[in-house]
């Protein structure tokens, strides 16, 4: 572990920090935009099964969703961390039990991976290609590596940095989902294994990449999504 390593920790440090110093009450407003957003985009309407996370230590709270996604015929999985791996469990009603780390999880049998079509993925900061920092332990990365769905972070707006040093291991999120706001991330790590530590001071991948989806800032109008390289109407 050089100083590159030590980067990724003192971010990950910083943006707990951050994190932390939200109130309840900042944390229950930007929470319920971003599920707004969610309901009004095509993510919602589009999509049937979601992976679903229990908020910790001041997570985006998405969790009011699951009633709301369970009355609308979705399919609801939530993560159950067994040995170093992330499985998804079906969610039929809302009952969780103390599982590793004292996170709730849902009880009930391991499903498929292929089984879900988007994963809502937390972070503690990401980047505009959707490179993120976890808690440091890789659960994520290597649950989203051979994930086939739509991998969407989950985000306040000052968790959005520009660039963030990223490993070989890294997997980046499709989608950023903000408040009022949803962004396209979905960067590749092109370096191959050159720079396993990550590096602030080398591009993870293109820039040029990113487009910005037609969310405005603040306040309503008719939303325009991009997907698949062509214009529609959301
Ligand atoms: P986080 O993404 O939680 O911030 P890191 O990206 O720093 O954490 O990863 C933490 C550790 O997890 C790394 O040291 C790495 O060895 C391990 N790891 C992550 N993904 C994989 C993977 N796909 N295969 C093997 N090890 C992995
Ligand atoms: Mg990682």
């Amino acid at each position: 572990m050089g100083k590159k390593e030590g980067l990724k920790d003192r971010l990950r440090r910083e943006y707990l920090k951050k994190r932390k110093s939200l109130s309840e009450k900042e944390v229950e407003d930007l929470s319920k935009r971003v599920r707004e957003t969610f309901l009004n985009s095509f993510l919602f309407k589009d999509f049937s099964s979601f992976m679903l996370y229990y908020p910790i230590k001041n997570e985006v709270n998405l969790l009011p969703l699951l009633k709301v996604l369970l009355n609308s015929k979705k399919r609801v999985y939530m993560p159950k961390v067994l040995g170093d791996e992330i499985f998804p469990v079906r969610v039929i009603r809302e009952e969780f039990v103390r599982g590793r780390f004292g996170i709730p999880e849902a009880e009930g049998e391991l499903a498929d991976k292929g089984e879900v079509e988007l994963a809502f993925v937390p972070g503690i900061v990401f980047d505009r290609l959707g490179y993120r920092i976890g808690f440091g332990k890789g659960f994520y990365d290597r649950f989203l590596k051979d994930f086939k769905g739509l991998k969407v972070g989950v985000l306040y707006p000052f968790q959005l940095v520009e660039k963030l040093p990223c490993s070989p291991w890294d997997e980046p999120v499709d989608l950023l989902l903000l408040p009022n706001k949803i962004l396209k991330g979905g960067g590749r790590n092109e370096r191959g294994n050159d720079n396993p530590d990550g590096d602030l001071g080398r591009s993870c991948s293109r820039w040029d990449n990113l487009l910005h989806f037609g969310f405005k800032e603040e306040g309503k109008g008719r939303q325009n999504f991009v997907r698949g390289g062509k214009e529609g109407k959301g």
